[in-house]
Parts: structure tokens; C-alpha cells; sequence
């Protein structure tokens, strides 16, 4: 069904920024060097992310609320960027006290405290390249994040440590273990030569010497799935704030006085990017909430703080719209000015819901790991085409390249490409280079993504080119849970897929085949799952198990997903030359 567009803000509501109502005057108007002097950003002065999103602050609103934080039990903060200020200088302090370089590879591991958030930035200070981890994460992950990347400095809270603990014995590179338990909120005690974060901040000094500056360094890992191997670190550059200033305000439409949600995990790097980075830079208070998804809560809080601009992802819009109308009718949801959308496909459906629920259309948006910030987004200020991921932000040259990269007409599926070079892009695959440049063909970055454009230039999502699953916006790669499944003593093979699912888009099916002397049964199912949930996350754990004989492999041993999935949905094999005999 095609669907009429959709304007988005009611005419009431729109702040109309001088040169942003219009988007030939917003590219126009566009330069990345200009963005820089905006925010008095000089290489080897103050080129910092903390900078730019917090200290950069104190000249003219220190006291401006930053950050106001709800914790799951209710119990609130808040924080201003003079707050934040002074913790993370004496967090970099307590970094460089342990004698944490710049360059050094550290890791939060931590439900998203404050503390999360001063150890970020305090690591940002002194040039760390600072590693967030999704808290929900089992063992395995950790494991194979801090292994690869030699972390040298691992911060969490007592109860996430007693869930990785084990693993540390394998890390010869990890010196420091900081543990975060403000007001004893954790039960557990310090480990011998464990760090008190809270005894540590006590005794540092609030004042800091010069903060590192560049904006090539580097700032930020994010490990993300690809189809073969373990994930991969995707790095960024202090230079990438420029950018999520710029589309900060051009697809988020934030203004100084907003009240801005965005509820992606810091795990993950629109937790980053947008969780922490545009916002700030932009000078913009932010809600972060502990808690996970609860419709009832969830519009609560929208009231509560008066939300007016909202980030979230389309799982967590279809389990509102399963949740129904009624509880939204009952809270007060008019400050919301602006909602977007990133992660997944956003259906048609989704975007009319959300003008008859708020009022207003839902703007999808496009980017991914690599690509660090918004690359293509229904702005703001356009009408939104229900279905489409929409325009490319200035700067940005998208377009559909056939498999031999090159450009197609408008109107045919291909592989979404983009030109090489905006300021937020990841620099190299950690300790992989070779993959790194396998990503760019013909001077496009190939994104691993298949879309289309329309004659308008919007661009329309159709599928990923490799069999990475994306279950609920979180990427999950299947080698990483067969190699989980294949750590059991009963499996012999395991085969992984994306099995398609109303609410999160995909969820992950393995196909197991058992050795001699073990039977398929209910019991075996359950313990394979279970087994996973502990080694992996909940997301990335199998939703179903399917016993098989056999799985199907070509010639040279490689698991034929594709005719796994063939299967599942139940469609033709297409060609099967490459398959081994019997
Ligand atoms: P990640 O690197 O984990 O952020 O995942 C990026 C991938 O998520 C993209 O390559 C797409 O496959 C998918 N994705 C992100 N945003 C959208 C969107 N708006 N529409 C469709 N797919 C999306």
C-alpha cells in the first residue's frame, strides 16, 4: 500500500530556525570548517569531544542542567555541565594516576549510571579511546571485546562483575579493574587490587592540566557483527563531534531549550553518537533513564520531564503500538515537538500511528557503526514519505551501485554506497586493516545494505547483502552463536539465520545438528538456549532451535545459510552447485 506524506510537526509547534526550514538552504549553507569555528574548536588546543560537549559550556551556561538522570528505582539527579565538568577532569585525573596513556584501549561495563557517562568523557580527557559495553552482555562478548582491542582498564559495577569475573585471567593486558557502587546500591565487595571508583574520586584533584587534543586521535570503539569471524571494533575520531552537532540539528532538530531523550544504550553507538555527543555539543539537556522498555513507564517520563525531541529505534515503537492507545491518551504527551526513528526498518504503519498518537509523523533515519553519525534522514522541516529512510544530510553523497560499483538509475534495488570522507566516519577496524579497506570499492564505502532511490532522491531500505541478523537494532552475527552453540558438548554442527518477526524485525534461529549418542528433545533444546543467554546476551541468544541431520555446506565446508533461510520462509533453493554431496 503506498501512503500519502505525512508533514510532520503541526504548524504550531515548528521553530523555525533561520536558515533551516528549507533544505536547498540548509545545504547551501553547509560547511564542515564553519561547524568547527562555531564551536571555537582549535586543533591542537581544544579538539576534544569533552570539549566540545562539556567544557566548551562553562563559558557561557555552567549551571545549565545537563544531564537529568532517573534511576530504575525511581531515585533522580541532576547534573550540570559545571558538574560534569569537574568530575570528568578528576576522573582523567584518577586515569592518569594509574598511568593510562593516550591511546589506551579502557571499557565501561555499566547500566547507564552518571558514572557511566564521567567515565566516558574523564576517558575522552586524556585521549583514551574509550569502549562502552551493552550491559546486558554475557561473558563471551566482554571477553572477546577487551582480548582484541588489549584493553588495559575495565570499569563496571560489583553485580556486572560477578557475571564476567572469570574471564579476566585470559586478559594479560588488563591492568586495572575500577568498580563503581555509589551508596553501596550493589551488594559485593571490592576484589584484591580492585579500584573504588568512589574512594578514587574523593582523592582526586578537580583541576586538570591540558586535555589531549587532535581531532584525527582517537575516541571512541564500537564492536560491531559482521557475517564471518567475531565482531570487529569499528574506530572513530574526536573529529566525528562535528558532525553530530551538525545533524544534531538538522535531523534531530534540536534547539537550546529542548528536553531531549534518546533511549538507545550507550552499548551501542547511537547511545554515543546520540546519547551523549549531539546533545551536548549542542548544548541541549538531556533524560537518561536507567530502566528498559515499559510503555507505561515510558510515556511517564515523557510527561514527567517534559520531552520534547525523542530518539528511539522501531522495536520499541511497535511494542508501544502493541501496548495501544489508551495509556498513551493518558499522559500528557503535547512538549513533544520531534520523533525519530533509527535502527531497523520503520514500517508505514509506525509513522501514520505516530500522527494519531503524537500527533505528529515518526522520521526514520539511516546510518550505522561504520558511518558514526546520520547519513540520510527525513528532516524536520519535510514531509515524511512513510516507509522511506529519506534524503542524505549535507555533506553526503549516497547513491546505489550495482555489484560492480557502479551507479544505477533511479528506481533500482542495489547496494547502498556512499563517498568516502565526512568528518564521522570510522577510521579502521581495530587491529584489521585489511577489512577495513575491503569496505571500499570503486571510491564508494560500501555499507552492506540494499535500498533503493526514488526520482526524489529519498531512499527506501530493502535488505542487508550478508547474512547479519538485525534482531531488535542490535546487529548479531551468526558465527558468534555458532561458535556458542558449538562450545556445548552435544552439538556437532550449528547453522544461524534471522527468522522474520513482527516486533523485532528479525530473531535468531539456529539449526543444530547433535553429535553420536545425543537425541533432539525438548530438554536438549532448552539447555542449548539457556546455555546461550549465559555466554552471549538475551538478544543474541537463539529464540528457536531446529534440529537438523545435516547441515547444508558447499564444498569447502562453509554453512550455506542462505538455504537455511530458504527453507525457513519456505522458498525456492535458487542455485545449488556450490553444495557438497552426500
Ligand atoms: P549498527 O551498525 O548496529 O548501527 O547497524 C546498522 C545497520 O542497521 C544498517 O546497516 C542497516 O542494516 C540497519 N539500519 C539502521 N538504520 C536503519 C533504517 N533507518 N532503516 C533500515 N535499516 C536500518
Amino acid at each position: 500500500m503506498d501512503y500519502e506524506p505525512i508533514n510532520k510537526i503541526p504548524v504550531e509547534k515548528m521553530k523555525v530556525r533561520p536558515n533551516l526550514t528549507r533544505e536547498a538552504e540548509l545545504v547551501a549553507g553547509f560547511d564542515w570548517v564553519s561547524l568547527e569555528k562555531e564551536l571555537q574548536l582549535e586543533e591542537s588546543v581544544n579538539y576534544n569531544l569533552a570539549y566540545a560537549a562539556i567544557d566548551r559550556h562553562l563559558k557561557n551556561q555552567p549551571d545549565k542542567v545537563a544531564m537529568i538522570w532517573e534511576g530504575k528505582s525511581g531515585e533522580q539527579e541532576k547534573y550540570s555541565f559545571k558538574d560534569l565538568a569537574l568530575l570528568t577532569n578528576k576522573f582523567a585525573n584518577v586515569l592518569l594516576g594509574l598511568g593510562v596513556k593516550k591511546g589506551d584501549r579502557i571499557f565501561i561495563f555499566m547500566a547507564r549510571l552518571p558514572e557511566l557517562y564521567v567515565a566516558f568523557f574523564g576517558g575522552l580527557k586524556i585521549g583514551a579511546v574509550v569502549g562502552p559495553l551493552f550491559s546486558a552482555f554475557g561473558p563471551d562478548p566482554v571477553r572477546d571485546r577487551l582480548a582484541d582491542s588489549g584493553a588495559s582498564l575495565f570499569i563496571t559495577t560489583p553485580d556486572l562483575k560477578a557475571r564476567v569475573e572469570h574471564i579476566f585471567k585470559e586478559l594479560p593486558a588488563l591492568k586495572n579493574i575500577i568498580i563503581v557502587n555509589k551508596n553501596n546500591r550493589h551488594p559485593g565487595s571490592l576484589g584484591k587490587d580492585e579500584i573504588s571508583y568512589e574512594t578514587a574520586m574523593e582523592k582526586a584533584s578537580p583541576q586538570l592540566g591540558k586535555m589531549a587534543s587532535g581531532k584525527e586521535n582517537h575516541s571512541i570503539i564500537h564492536y560491531t557483527s559482521g557475517t564471518t569471524g567475531k565482531p570487529k571494533g569499528a574506530v572513530h575520531a574526536h573529529n566525528a563531534l562535528i558532525q553530530h552537532y551538525a545533524t544534531g540539528k538538522w535531523a534531530l532538530d534540536l534547539h537550546e531549550d529542548d528536553i531531549y531523550w534518546c533511549t538507545a544504550d550507550p552499548g551501542w553507538v547511537t547511545g554515543t553518537s546520540y546519547g551523549m555527543s549531539a546533545p551536548w555539543t549542542n548544548g541541549v539537556t538531556q533524560l537518561v533513564y536507567e530502566g528498559g522498555y515499559k510503555a507505561s513507564m515510558w510515556y511517564s517520563l515523557i510527561e514527567k520531564y517534559r520531552v520534547t525531541v525523542w530518539y528511539t529505534a522501531p522495536t520499541a515503537i511497535r511494542m508501544l503500538m502493541k501496548a495501544g492507545e489508551k495509556i498513551p491518551a493518558e499522559h500528557d504527551l503535547s512538549t513533544l515537538r520531534h520523533i525519530c526513528s533509527v535502527g531497523e526498518p520503520l514500517n508505514p504503519e509506525a509513522v501514520v500511528w505516530g500522527q494519531r498518537v503524537f500527533n505528529q509523523a515518526i522520521h526514520d533515519n539511516w546510518w550505522q557503526t561504520e558511518t558514526g553519525a546520520i547519513l540520510i534522514a527525513n528532516y524536520a522541516f519535510m514531509s515524511v514519505r512513510p516507509g522511506s529512510m529519506g534524503r542524505p544530510t549535507p555533506g553526503i553523497t549516497p547513491e546505489i551501485v550495482d555489484d560492480t560499483f557502479n551507479e544505477l538509475p533511479p528506481g533500482q534495488e542495489g547496494n547502498l554506497a556512499v563517498r568516502p570522507g565526512w568528518p564521522a566516519m570510522f577510521r579502521t577496524y581495530w587491529n584489521n586493516k585489511e577489512l577495513y579497506e575491503s569496505r571500499f570499492k570503486n571510491g564508494w564505502y560500501i555499507t552492506g545494505d540494499r535500498a533503493k532511490k526514488d526520482k526524489d532522491g529519498y531512499f527506501w531500505f530493502i535488505g542487508r547483502t550478508d547474512d547479519v541478523i538485525n534482531t531488535a537494532g542490535h546487529l548479531v552475527g551468526p558465527f558468534e552463536v555458532e561458535s556458542a552453540l558449538l562450545e556445548h558438548p552435544a552439538v556437532a554442527e550449528a547453522g544461524v539465520i534471522g527468522k522474520p518477526d513482527p516486533l523485532a524485525m528479525e530473531v535468531v534461529k539456529a539449526f543444530v545438528a547433535l553429535k553420536d549418542g545425543f537425541t533432539p528433545s525438548d530438554e536438549i533444546r532448552r539447555e542449548l538456549m539457556q546455555f546461550c543467554r549465559k555466554k552471549l546476551a538475551a538478544a543474541s541468544a537463539p529464540r528457536e532451535i531446529e534440529f537438523i541431520d545435516k547441515l547444508p555446506k558447499t564444498r569447502s565446508g562453509k554453512i550455506m545459510r542462505r538455504l537455511l533461510k530458504a527453507k525457513e520462509l519456505g522458498l525456492p533453493t535458487g542455485d545449488t552447485s556450490t553444495l557438497e554431496d552426500d
